[in-house]
């Protein structure tokens, strides 16, 4: 056994189904009176529902969150918060609205409850991408992590079809990426095969029965697992690329990862041998990378960039952006090879 640091999950987490019928007590557990809830446009009418579940322990509903973080927003949020004299944020969502409520966090120092509707796994790190004026700028900090995640499977019934086989995906390259982190840990390794493990499983049962609620609790059982690993060991070339793709095009952020993460685990495969025969184990493949790429394909999500809207003459500018500013991966970034990547990605090639 190698040496290692585990750092721990703070977060309190309570997950089944109906949970959303708990977040009055776990509000009072932190000793919180004035709660404003959070949600997208998309999403007012489960914050108002939750607003009316809470009573006159909610001061206020704002349905503005949006893709990406935008600090305009942000601002206007947080001084709609003060105003309202609020104790806490509650975000009902996937990763747009727990980015506001923990970009409020940030600003404010109040406490968060987030109940999350995909599987992206943002409730679980300390983790804050911004855009401002365009340009995406990433911190972490305790203050960003949420003091309580309340997983309520019910919500996640009606998850529309494309977003679940994607966003299940971006929970996976989570756990992918876990495997060969530099400073991967046995506890998260465990918790990134087990999560691949329960994705695989669920999402197949899911896009033929969308309404299973075994299945949608095995998803995002191994959602939370993926964003707790997301949340504890550094990510390496696959979210740099999705990173780079996402900002730099404008990219959806859940199709960039379904993408690109059989490309990159190819890319990584050779350096992280043990990594991959474990993300093989966990999908019940002869090949990690392979395995990515059919299950991808097997739910009808995108395989190719050129399906999401990349451009063909961007890709030589994401291969430079993605050696840039050198960070740590199991492979050394070789440029040319990364190009290559992007080529695959690009046409949708299955890996070899
Ligand atoms: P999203 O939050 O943007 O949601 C996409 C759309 O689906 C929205 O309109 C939303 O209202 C809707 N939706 C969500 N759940 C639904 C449900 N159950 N039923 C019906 N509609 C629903 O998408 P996402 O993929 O969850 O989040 C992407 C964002 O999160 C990106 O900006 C990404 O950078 C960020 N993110 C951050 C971290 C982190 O650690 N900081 C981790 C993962 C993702």
């Amino acid at each position: 056994m190698d040496a290692f640091r585990f750092p721990g999950l703070p977060t309190r987490v309570v997950f089944g189904h109906g949970t959303l019928a708990e977040v009055p007590r776990e509000m009072e557990a932190l000793g919180r009176r004035r709660a404003v809830v959070l949600s997208t446009p998309q999403q007012r009418g489960q914050a108002e529902a939750l607003a009316g579940l809470l009573g006159d322990r909610a001061v206020g509903v704002i349905a503005e969150a949006v893709m990406h973080t935008p600090v305009a927003v942000t601002e206007a949020a947080v001084a709609r918060v003060r105003a309202l004299d609020a104790d806490c944020v509650i975000a009902v969502g996937g990763g747009s609205t727990t980015g506001l409520g923990k970009a409020i966090a940030l600003r404010t120092d109040l406490d968060q409850i987030v109940v999350p509707t995909t599987y992206a796994g943002s409730e679980m790190t300390p983790i804050l991408g911004e855009t401002r004026d365009g340009a995406k700028t990433t911190q972490k900090s305790q203050k960003i992590l949420p003091e309580v995640v309340v997983y309520d499977v019910d919500l996640t019934l009606g998850l529309p079809a494309g977003l679940t086989a994607t966003s299940g995906l971006n929970a996976i390259a989570h756990a992918v990426e876990a495997l060969y982190a530099q400073d991967r840990n046995p506890i998260v390794s465990l918790m990134a095969e087990e999560a691949i493990r329960a994705l695989a499983r669920a999402l197949p049962v899911i896009a033929a029965a969308p309404q299973d609620r075994a299945a949608r609790a095995d998803a995002l059982y191994g959602a939370w697992l993926a964003g707790a690993c997301l949340g504890t060991v550094g990510m390496a070339l696959h979210h740099k690329l999705c990173h780079v793709l996402g900002g730099s095009f404008d990219l959806p952020h859940a199709e960039t990862h379904t993408v690109v993460l059989p490309h990159a685990a190819a890319y990584n495969a050779p350096a992280a041998p043990e990594a991959m025969a474990r993300v093989a184990r966990a999908l019940g493949a002869a090949d990690g990378p392979q395995g990515l790429y059919d299950l991808a394909a097997s739910l009808g999500a995108p395989t190719a960039l050129k399906a999401i809207g990349m451009p063909e003459a961007g890709l030589d500018r994401a291969a430079e952006a993605a050696v840039a500013n050198p960070y740590w991966n199991p492979r050394p970034l070789e440029r040319g090879a990364i190009r290559r990547l992007l080529d695959d990605a690009f046409h949708g090639r299955r890996p070899d």
